[in-house]
């Protein structure tokens, strides 16, 4: 029987890289079938969507009056009619930055299984997003490649004997250039990943690093542990996504090469093992290195450990403060180092703010944007 998939952000990074995957299944007895998907901005992805899969429905996210033809809703209301209207088994959401939140609380209360990539929504809300599955008995699914990784190992190994959890990181652009020439870096060279090719948001985050500073939050949320558990090693050729150590010491690692349709397609096969038709990874020949991140090129990883410790309002505030620094730096109007000067200034406050519903979590994210906004324009 084939599955039901909704794809949101289907114009994206993760959204093509999904629709690659139900097109890659279709003659495969773990058929997916496409039913609905919601585009931003993309009209000319909406049009060829509905051409394609013809039976599926697309909701137009954006701007109304850019609505292209052909959308079946359009408007501030479009995704939620879109999984209120559209019956599907699962969801794939692959928006980017904080507009995610709001469309996994929509999945969860339709009762569907929800495909993870937007890490927004677990760094500003697991606990929430977590009871909302438990209550409607839903799973929520991690797509990012190394929390997949985490979720595979810990559900083969047994969360019980887990002792620490590894995730990786291909270091980005700069790994290697001279620290000092970090501030005279421009967005485009903050985008020519070396390894993985991702929307420009994840790409510079994954150059400060700031990226595996929300993937420590995620993985702390995801799997319940304290983020001293947690390492984070450069692993520059990205076969290695993560690894767990059990109480006896010995070290499990997730391998495979480094492509999101593999993530994707184990998210989507879950709770059952399918044959991949991406290949797998060889590594006769193979060279893997690890290092440990050096501080004063990552410092937004450093921050990230002081926001877990902190509180859950503080990585709220993190996630917030990283988006508008980056919103700033690809404006041309701070540096590249000065992101994490930006999010750290904005930290600096009290944040001991209750974050006991969703609304309160939109309080603190607003609150967080608007003192983060002050902090990148007075840098300038
Ligand atoms: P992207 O920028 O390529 O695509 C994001 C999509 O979200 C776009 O189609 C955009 O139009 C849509 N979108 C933006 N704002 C929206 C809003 N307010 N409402 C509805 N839709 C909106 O980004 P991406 O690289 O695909 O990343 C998507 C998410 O997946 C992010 O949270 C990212 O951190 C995560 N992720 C991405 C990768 C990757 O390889 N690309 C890997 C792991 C995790
Ligand atoms: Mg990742």
């Amino acid at each position: 029987m084939s599955k039901r998939v909704i794809v949101l952000g289907a114009a994206g990074s993760i959204g093509r890289q999904t629709l690659d995957v139900i097109r890659e299944r279709a003659a495969s007895d773990e058929k997916l079938e496409l039913v609905g998907f919601s585009v931003h901005s993309n009209c000319e992805t909406l049009r060829l969507l509905k051409h394609e899969f013809p039976h599926s429905r697309g909701a137009w996210t954006g701007e109304p009056s850019l609505a292209p033809e052909g959308a079946s809703w359009a408007g501030p209301e479009a995704l939620a009619r879109l999984l209120s209207e559209t019956e599907a088994d699962i969801v794939v959401n692959g928006i980017a930055g904080a507009a995610g939140l709001s469309a996994s609380i929509l999945v969860l209360q339709r009762s569907m299984h929800l495909a993870l990539a937007n890490k927004e929504s677990v760094v500003m809300g697991y606990r929430l997003l977590k009871k909302l599955a438990d209550e409607q008995r839903c799973n929520i699914i991690p797509v990012d490649s190394e929390h997949a990784g985490l979720f595979q190992l810990t559900q083969r190994i047994g969360r019980a004997i887990v002792s620490e959890l590894t995730i990786t990181a291909s270091g980005g652009p700069f790994r290697s250039l001279p620290i000092d020439q970090l501030s005279s870096v421009t967005p485009d060279d903050a985008c020519k990943h070396p390894v993985w090719k991702m929307g420009r948001k994840i790409s510079i985050d994954s150059a400060t690093m700031a990226n595996k500073g929300l993937e420590l939050i995620e993985a702390a949320r995801l799997f319940d542990m304290p983020q001293t558990r947690i390492r984070v090693l450069i692993h520059p050729q990205s076969y290695v996504h993560a690894m767990v150590r059990t109480l006896d010491g010995a070290l499990y690692a997730q391998i495979s090469k480094p492509d999101m349709r593999l993530p994707i397609h184990m998210a989507l096969s879950w709770p059952k093992t399918t044959a991949s038709p991406f290949g797998f990874a060889d590594l006769a020949g193979k060279n893997l290195e690890f290092y440990e991140p050096q501080k004063e090129r990552y410092p937004l990883l450093w921050i990230a450990r002081q926001a877990l410790d902190e509180g859950e309002a503080q990585c709220i505030v993190y996630n917030a403060a990283n988006e508008v620094a980056v919103e700033h730096f690809e404006k041309g109007s701070i540096r590249f180092t000065q992101i994490a000067s930006v999010v750290a200034r904005t930290l600096e406050r009290n944040w001991n703010l209750p974050v006991e519903s969703f609304e309160d979590i939109l309080h603190i994210d607003s609150m967080a944007r608007t003192i983060a906004a002050n902090n990148a324009e007075r840098s300038t």
